[in-house]
């Protein structure tokens, strides 16, 4: 299956059009939204599961998006529910259970669903929201397997309705320098590269078990690695991986999942990525080199305090306020333009295919063609 276009090259003009997304789309937002008025409408969105992530990173970046408001949450406590909905002042009949996420069909208040539950339960949520037609953002990692990405992808087809990837450094300065970099080849083919992520893992969650997080490390923290591979090799899946499991220290935490693993990709343009993630270990860190010069991330991965170096010198790039109320507004712009998200849900289906074999990979100890 092939990476979307949209999602996987890049053409400079749409390139230098999303890093300035946001005053691009305020300037012409009175166009885009069909009104005379300087303040459109903005849609309205429902987060599922409000766990870390929802509360302190996307309910905080929803209190600056410019184009789309949180209306309501699916939740498996309505006490919750309720605190969401007095804070962000929606009704209460904007809150949902996980069993009634079908009755978002009549809420025509809500135009897109956040699915930010454990990885195992992202498949059926998504599918859930897109036949109640929403359209749908899906944290990462999209699924567990690649079938259930296809069927999400499936269900958004028939819904005709948009869906997204909470990929948010595709909207950071310095992953899109590094994007641009690839693209526009100022060091020559970025044909080395080496990265890793991963943190020490103090209390065992969901998160190291495989019945709800689908795997370790590699789902959860490799799969930046992967995608910053991918970045820096301009779009392109790698032809064939290799992998290595690290040997557990401690097996009874980790029962069913990864502790560690090393991985390489290749690329058909001959590079090559070698990459590791842990949950033993606290690192964030991607280099890409090419004939003419290297880029450096680190700390790499991080919802603030990115750090880009280069052969070039220092850059003039800054931090922008929130990763996630760019994503957020962005989607929002998708869904009134009627265009593809940068990482629409194919972009998703290919990790899952790149994860796939390199877990096929660790269990065989041979190098694995990936499928993409
Ligand atoms: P979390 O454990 O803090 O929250 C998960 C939420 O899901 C909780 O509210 C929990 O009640 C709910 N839930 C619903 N059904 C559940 C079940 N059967 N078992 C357990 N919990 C259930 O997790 P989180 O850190 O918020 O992560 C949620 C998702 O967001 C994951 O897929 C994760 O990979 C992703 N995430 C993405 C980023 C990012 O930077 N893009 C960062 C953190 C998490």
């Amino acid at each position: 299956m092939k990476a979307s276009s949209g999602s996987a090259h890049l053409s400079r003009r749409r390139f230098v059009g999303q890093v300035s997304v946001g005053a691009a789309a305020l300037a012409f937002g009175s166009r885009l939204f069909g009104q005379s008025s300087a303040t459109p409408k903005k849609l309205g969105i429902a987060l599922v599961g409000l766990g870390s992530y929802s509360t302190g990173q996307l309910a905080p970046a929803l209190k600056r998006t410019e184009f789309v408001e949180l209306r309501g949450v699916v939740t498996g406590s309505r006490e919750k529910g309720r605190q969401w909905a007095r804070t962000f002042g929606f009704p209460e009949t904007s809150i949902y259970g996980y069993d009634t996420m079908h009755q978002l069909a009549d809420n025509r208040d809500i135009d897109i669903v956040y699915v930010v539950t454990p990885n195992a339960l992202h498949a059926e949520e998504v599918i859930a929201a897109a036949k109640a037609g929403k359209h749908v953002i899906c944290e990462k990692p999209f699924t567990t397997n690649v079938a259930d990405a296809e069927a999400a992808i499936a269900a958004c087809r028939a819904a005709k309705v948009k869906l997204s990837i909470g990929y948010r450094l595709h909207f950071d300065p310095f992953h899109q320098e590094l994007k641009r970099l690839a693209h526009e080849k100022d060091f020559g083919v970025l044909a080395k590269m080496t990265g890793a992520n991963g943190f020490q893992m103090g209390r065992k969650v969901w998160r190291a078990e495989r019945k709800l997080a689908g795997g370790g490390p590699l789902m959860d923290m490799g799969i930046y690695c992967v995608q910053e591979a991918c970045m820096a090799a301009d779009g392109a899946a790698p032809i064939a991986v290799t992998a290595r499991e690290h040997p557990k220290t401690r097996p009874e935490f980790f029962t069913d999942v990864e502790e560690g693993l090393d991985w390489t990709m290749e690329f058909a343009n001959g590079a090559k990525a070698e990459l590791m993630t842990s949950y033993n270990q606290n690192v964030g860190r991607f280099r890409a080199e090419g004939a003419a010069g290297w880029i450096n991330l680190e700390p790499a991965f991080g919802y603030r305090g990115i750090r880009l170096t280069s052969s070039k010198g220092p850059t003039a790039l800054k931090e922008l306020p929130s990763q996630q109320a760019l994503q957020l507004d962005d989607f929002a712009l998708c869904v009134r333009e009627g265009r593809e998200s940068r990482v629409a849900g194919e972009m998703g289906l290919r990790d899952m295919e790149i994860i796939e074999a390199i877990y096929a990979a660790a269990q065989s100890g041979q190098r694995t063609l990936v499928k993409v």
